[in-house]
């Protein structure tokens, strides 16, 4: 220190937060790199800003970039630019008072419990102090863009209370951060450990990050002796260390199709091409760029909670986090990609992203992105596409169907992507839009059916009926169909009926005589009903005569607005406290084995085996396979 320097006293926020710094234990330490190197990227896009209308301050030094040298001597780690640099009061003010508010926002989220507290720093960074957590001293010299040599400033600090400020001579413009390295943290004096983290963190910062270039050295041997074992030594050739291009920051029509799929390759760790992608500058209140991928294969996990949401989150082109679940809804979970603010702050938590209306924002031009790309895929007459779109839905259609359940808003462009198999139609390819096409006149319902698997659904007992006349049904037979149909009510204005909820009513397309026939039955089989339902009672809720068998004699059915069985067994399944619900079981009067009933000895074994056989019917276990075997046994025998 010289006898012209001055100290000054840090902000008392600031001393707070050093203290903090300097004493804790950091789960992250390295991630003080990001934050100099992202000052130092913000620096020189100042000088850009500023160079516009002063020229002159590029002096003969154009080429703006970010050096990081290495002094094994000294312990020293030092981050240069020459951006605008910082005059003396700058110093004074930017670097001894906190300034932005994302700091502010982050004291205020202190707990005052060390640990958590320096858990939170070595995720998110505090800027600037960042460095005090490598370094027990550090020094800044820096000359502002514009002032003579003479004016350049050296600040200093232990980072205890004071720091000290002088004026010294500086050649070159810009700052230069001179990390005096604490004991525990020389590993930051090895080349190989700087370059990882600036690969990690720094990538796609447009500028370059650059370091001495390093050559094998090995002593010539004398002859007749082996050489000594050779050593990398510096060079004063600087060379980049990042790629500096952020691909997502260029232009759309100068990214090849090869560039955009070499990045998915490297983003995702995915060795398959992506089926589709998306890359928007977004303006307005949020600003972002969005560059999202659908990938070509389903993770092994993707059903499992290990999943996690494959975006991440950039600010201004330094990386924040991985994973970032708050800019994609779960639904869309198997879209990779990267999201670059504009308007985040760089220390942004979890948890402020949880609470920020630009992320909501962004999340829900995100989801909307995404929908309108398998939109565009789907409606495509390129053949290459619809393969594209059938591959997708293959892998990640159950996946999108969970989205009728979260996404309300998005509800009927969820439903137009969605594809089923049908009663008339194996492949799974019908949208609800061509049912609708090929629905009969008089319908006025989408009827649909869910099972366990294709092959149930296909055999229901349900579709008897609509089979016989001719009606197309939707066969439902994925595990997530039951519980995401339960949000849907109808889709483009057309109800959407379950036709193993409730009553069948197929409305015009039933005739006034198959009504008054099932009246008629209804009427001979009422004591057959009254005595079903007392030797049911534990088993269902009610009786009913049905038109909508034509095969079995009886099916359950579930009524309006309960569980389904196969709902109440997913849900038991998953461990779930379910409440007591029993089905409808219904009968159908023309079938051989309910006339029986009539006037059958063993009235209470047959009832009993009707009702299991509707169990079986749809997917289910008698209650007692047991004693269902006796009953049938029973029965043959006689
Ligand atoms: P932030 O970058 O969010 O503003 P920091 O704590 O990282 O907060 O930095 C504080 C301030 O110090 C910056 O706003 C800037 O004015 C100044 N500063 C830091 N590093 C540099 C640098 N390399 N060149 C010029 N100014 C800098
Ligand atoms: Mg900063």
């Amino acid at each position: 220190m010289s006898e012209h320097s001055q100290k000054h006293s840090f902000q008392a926020e600031v001393a707070q937060l050093l203290h903090l710094v300097t004493h804790s234990l950091y789960s992250n330490p390295e991630i003080f790199l990001r934050e100099l190197i992202s000052n130092a990227s913000d620096a020189c896009d100042k000088l850009r800003f500023e160079g516009i209308n002063h020229p002159e301050y590029y002096e003969n030094d154009p080429d703006l970039r970010v050096r990081i040298r290495l002094d094994q001597d000294k312990k020293t780690l030092t981050i240069s630019d020459n951006g605008i640099g910082l005059s003396q009061q700058d110093a004074i003010e930017h670097l001894g008072t906190i300034a932005k508010s994302g700091t502010k926002d982050f004291m205020s989220k202190l707990t005052g419990d060390q640990k958590a507290d320096a858990q939170l720093i070595g995720q998110f960074g505090v800027g600037f102090y960042s460095g005090f957590i490598v370094a027990d001293k550090i020094t800044v010299e820096s000359r502002r863009a514009g002032l003579a040599a003479d004016e350049a400033v050296r600040w200093s600090s232990t980072g205890t209370g004071e720091f000290d400020v002088e004026q010294i001579h500086k050649a070159e413009r810009g700052t230069d951060i001179i990390l005096h390295l604490r004991e525990d943290a020389l590993d930051y004096l090895e080349s190989y450990k700087v370059k990882q983290i600036i690969n990690k963190y720094s990538d796609h910062i447009s500028l370059p990050i650059q370091m001495q270039k390093e050559v094998w050295q090995q002593e010539e041997a004398a002859e007749g002796e082996t050489p000594k074992a050779g050593q990398y030594v510096k060079t004063d050739e600087w060379e980049a260390i990042n790629s500096a291009s952020a691909l997502w920051t260029r232009n759309k029509n100068e990214i090849s199709e090869e560039q955009y799929i070499e990045f998915y390759k490297n983003l995702s760790h995915d060795f398959d091409a992506p089926l589709a992608w998306a890359h928007n500058r977004v303006e307005g209140s949020t600003e972002y760029t969005q560059l999202l991928y659908v990938p070509s294969k389903a993770p092994h996990n993707i059903f499992t909670r290990e999943a996690k949401a494959g975006i991440k989150l950039y600010v201004k082109r330094v990386f924040i986090m991985d994973e970032a679940d708050n800019l994609i809804p779960n639904y869309l979970r198997f879209v990779q990609g990267v999201v670059d603010s504009a308007d985040l702050p760089l220390n942004v938590s979890r948890e402020l992203l949880q609470e920020s209306r630009d992320v909501k924002t962004i999340r829900e031009g995100n989801t909307r992105r995404v929908l309108t790309m398998l939109d565009n895929l789907a409606k495509s007459e390129d053949e290459k596409d619809q393969e594209k779109f059938k591959q997708f839905y293959q892998e990640f259609g159950s996946v999108l169907k969970e989205g009728l359940g979260e996404d309300f808003g998005n509800r009927e462009r969820i439903l137009k992507l969605l594809r089923y198999a049908t009663s008339s139609n194996d492949d799974i390819s019908t949208s609800l839009a061509d049912y609708k096409a090929r629905m009969k006149e008089g319908q006025k319902a989408i009827y649909y059916v869910t099972a366990d698997n294709l092959n149930a659904a296909k055999h229901s007992p349900q579709l008897e009926l609509f089979k016989k006349k001719g009606i197309e049904v939707l066969l439902m037979a994925e595990r997530v169909d039951e519980w995401a149909m339960n949000f849907v009510q109808e889709f483009d204005g057309t109800p959407m009926q379950n036709v193993s909820k409730g009553a069948v009513d197929l409305g015009d397309l039933q005739d006034a005589e198959e009504k008054k026939a099932l009246d008629a039955a209804a009427e001979q089989f009422k004591p057959v009903v009254e005595q079903l339902s007392a030797s049911l009672s534990g088993k269902t809720k009610e009786v009913r005569v049905t038109t909508r068998l034509v095969d079995s004699p009886a099916c359950l059915v579930t009524g309006e607005g309960e569980l389904s069985p196969q709902l109440i067994r997913m849900l038991k399944d998953a461990g779930q406290a379910v409440p007591d619900m029993k089905p409808i079981l219904e009968i159908n009067p023309e079938h051989p084995l309910v006339k029986k009933l009539q006037d059958s000895n063993q009235f209470d074994d047959l009832a009993h085996v009707i009702f299991d056989q509707a169990v079986i019917a749809e997917g289910g276990l008698p209650e007692d396979p047991a004693e269902y075997v006796k009953r049938i046994n029973s029965l043959l025998l006689k």
